[in-house]
Parts: structure tokens; sequence; C-alpha cells
């Protein structure tokens, strides 16, 4: 008896073309094999057949339990368990089997067997189902297929099964890779991270930009919040943080631009770095963590005006366009870079006044223009610092 991996994969790949699925298949098993080699997850084999994936060959037990645990930060699982590999003879022969593993999951407990076959089976799952519930009975508090204490899991394959106690739930999404390259503006705040991890779930190999406003101390911040993210979820590529000098623009928009609009000037001139900068290099979109309204500089009508006053080349997306901010904090618990994200400090202290929060186009565009050759100055020039 051997334990493996067994994982569902999101519904999503399933539901693909014949055409797509399997690029997309492919591309999550290398994911998969990335990602175990970062991880230092020593199992040598994963495959994937019949919309279930498969990881064995382990060194040993504790290799499958990590290899479990990285599973479940792998866009495109769905669900995923640890798994008793059994052969056997006959349905008798298999119930025995199942009684050696489970009969001490369903000790005094009220159970229910979920079969699922192959097809090729001369039984049927129910038959499956009906005999092995028979093996484990004795040994429980009785079967309850409605609501019961333990559910015994055994995917039938030809003359193999796989048992387990049910799948914890992964990220589902599709795997990094299928969707293009984005660039997301990352202050190493709370959005920016959680917006990074809405992009990469939709299978986009993201690399985040971090632009110094005021202390270079922020690229420490940005570096450990993208850091962890990358160790955590950005799999199947080599991830960088992409680090402008912004200081020449803040001061000049200080100094030169209406303190009512400094914040919007401010975010125009991030957009507009970005979006020259994606284009030269090859990104298909620029993703930030703004979300309608969560402070004055984002109220719809100034993301209004900053469309308005210079419209970009490059779609700019808000994945938290709809999130409050408790919504936000909770996904980067469960992402597991809460920790990280809230010892960000804020470095830029532009504009404590007032802020427009109805921002004319006209206007902005008339302020940014007399920041515009500095934020051209501040476009040629990054260091990129890779994030695993
Ligand atoms: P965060 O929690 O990500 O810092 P925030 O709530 O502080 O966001 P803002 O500071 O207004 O909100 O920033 C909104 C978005 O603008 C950020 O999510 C990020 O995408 C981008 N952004 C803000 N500051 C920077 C920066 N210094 N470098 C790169 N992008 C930035
Ligand atoms: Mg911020």
């Amino acid at each position: 008896m051997e334990k493996v991996v067994l994982a569902s994969i999101s519904g999503e790949i399933v539901l693909k073309s014949d055409r797509t699925r399997p690029r997309f298949e492919r591309r999550l098993v290398n994911n998969i094999i990335d990602a175990f080699r970062r991880e230092d997850v020593e199992c040598n084999r994963v495959w994937i057949e019949a919309a279930r994936l498969y990881v064995s060959n382990c060194k040993d037990e504790e290799s499958v339990e990590k290899a479990v645990k990285v599973l479940s930060r792998v866009f495109g699982i769905h669900g995923v368990a640890v798994a008793h590999l059994v052969e056997y003879s006959d349905l008798n022969d298999l119930a025995e089997r199942v009684k050696e593993i489970a009969g001490e999951w369903v000790r005094d407990k009220r159970f229910a067997v979920r079969a699922r076959r192959s097809g090729v089976e001369p039984f049927t799952s129910l038959d499956a189902a009906r005999v092995i519930g028979a093996a484990l009975y004795p040994l429980s508090q009785g079967v309850d297929l409605e609501n019961p204490e333990v559910e015994v899991f055994v995917e039938i394959r030809g003359n193999k099964a796989y048992i387990h106690r049910g799948m914890s739930r992964g990220p589902d999404g599709l795997p990094i890779g299928v969707e293009g390259r984005a660039i997301v503006l990352f202050s190493g705040g709370l959005d920016s991270p959680a917006a990074a991890w809405m992009a990469a779930k939709r299978g986009i190999e993201v690399d985040l930009v971090h632009y110094v406003l005021a202390s270079p101390l922020s690229i420490i911040d940005a570096l450990r919040v993208g850091r962890k993210l990358a160790r955590f979820w950005l799999y199947g590529y080599r991830p960088k943080l992409y680090v402008f000098d912004f200081r020449p623009v803040t001061a000049a928009i200080a100094g030169m631009v209406e303190n009512s609009y400094a914040q919007i000037v401010l975010r125009l001139a991030m957009y507009v770095v970005a979006e020259k900068f994606a284009l030269a290099e090859g990104y298909d979109a620029i993703y930030t963590g703004e979300s309608v309204g969560q402070v004055s500089s984002q109220t719809l009508k100034n993301l209004y005006a900053l469309t308005r006053a210079r419209p970009l080349n490059v779609p700019l997306i808000r994945p938290l366009a709809g999130f409050d901010k408790e919504e936000i904090v909770s996904l980067t618990r469960r992402i597991g870079v809460y920790e990280e994200a809230a010892k960000t400090r804020e470095y830029c202290q532009l504009a404590r006044g007032l802020v427009a929060t109805r921002a004319d186009p006209d206007k902005l565009l008339r302020e940014y223009e007399k920041i515009e050759g500095i934020v051209e100055l501040a476009s040629t020039r990054y260091i990129e610092i890779p994030l695993a």
C-alpha cells in the first residue's frame, strides 16, 4: 500500500474544449513540478487522467503531506487529499482492503461510503458502495448517507483504488501562464497583493511594479510582501519586482500641482509609466488594488476623470473594485500574506489637505501636464529584482 496525492482540477479546466484542455493541463502539471522543486517536495510523478491529478513516487510520508500543502496553493486545483492506493482482485477483496485502511476512520461513527469507478470494472459504483459499506458496518455506529460523521471515498480505477477521507479545498482558477502576462502596481500594502493574487488566479503571469514615492525603505516592504506572495502562489515562472524611483515625480507634484489634485495626478503618473513599461515589455494588462470609493482619490468620478484626461492603451484592471476593506483583509489572511502586508508603512505624505473627489478631466490634464516631463524621465530607469 502506497500513500499518494489525489486532486481534482478546476471545473473550468475540465469544461474546456478538447483543443484547449490538454494545453491547460500541461501547464498545470509544469507549474506543480516547479512548485515542488521550489518547495523541496520530493515526489517524482505528476500526471492527469480523466480530470483527476495524481502525485506519486514520493520519498516518504512527509513528502506526501507537504505535496498536499503545496497543491492547495496551485491555481487550477479544486480539491486535494492524501489517498491510500491499493490493488485488489475482486469486489470482496476491495472491501477487505478498504476495511484495513478505513476501519479506524469509521470506528464508533456514523459513516457513508462514496464510491466512484472509471467504467471498466465488472460492477457498478452502487455495488461497490454497498459491499464496502457492509464490511465497515460492524465497526461503526451505522450508515448515514445524508449526514455522516465520516465519509470514506473510494475511487476505483481498474484493479486499483484510491481511498481517502475527502478533499481539502484548493484555490480553483486557471494555471498560471495560460492567460498572458500582466504587471501589478504594488505598494506592498493590503490591497496590492490581493490584486496580484486575483490576477494570478486567472492564469496570468504577474510581475510587480513598485514606485518609490518617498523613502527607498518602501522597497524593503514591497520586497518582503512580494516574496511571500511569490513563494506561496506564483509558480511556473520567475516573478519579478520592478522598482521605479518616483521621488522626482512626488517632489514635482508637491511643488507645482494644485494641492487638491496632487493624489490624482500622482495616480495618473503611475498609470502612464506602467502603460509605457507594459507596451515596451510585452505585458497585456495593468492591475491595481484600487477599490471604488475606498479613499477620496478612488471615487468613481475620479476614476472617470483619470480615463478622460489621459486614456490608456493597455487595459487597466481593478479586480478589487467591488470589494470592501473587510473582504480584502480576509482575502489577504486566506492567502497567507496578511501579517507581512499589515506591517507595510505608508510612505507618501502628499496632499494631507482636501482631495478633490470629483476631479474635472480637463483640469486634471492641465495639472498633469505641468509634471509630464519629469514623469517621462522617471519612466526611463528602473531596477529589476527576482522574487523567487
Ligand atoms: P495598498 O493597500 O495596495 O497600498 P491603498 O489602500 O493604500 O492600497 P492607495 O495607496 O490609494 O490605496 O493605492 C491604490 C493602488 O495604487 C494600490 O493598490 C496599488 O495598486 C497602487 N499603488 C499605490 N502606491 C503605489 C506604489 N508606491 N507603487 C506601486 N503601486 C502603488
Ligand atoms: Mg497604499
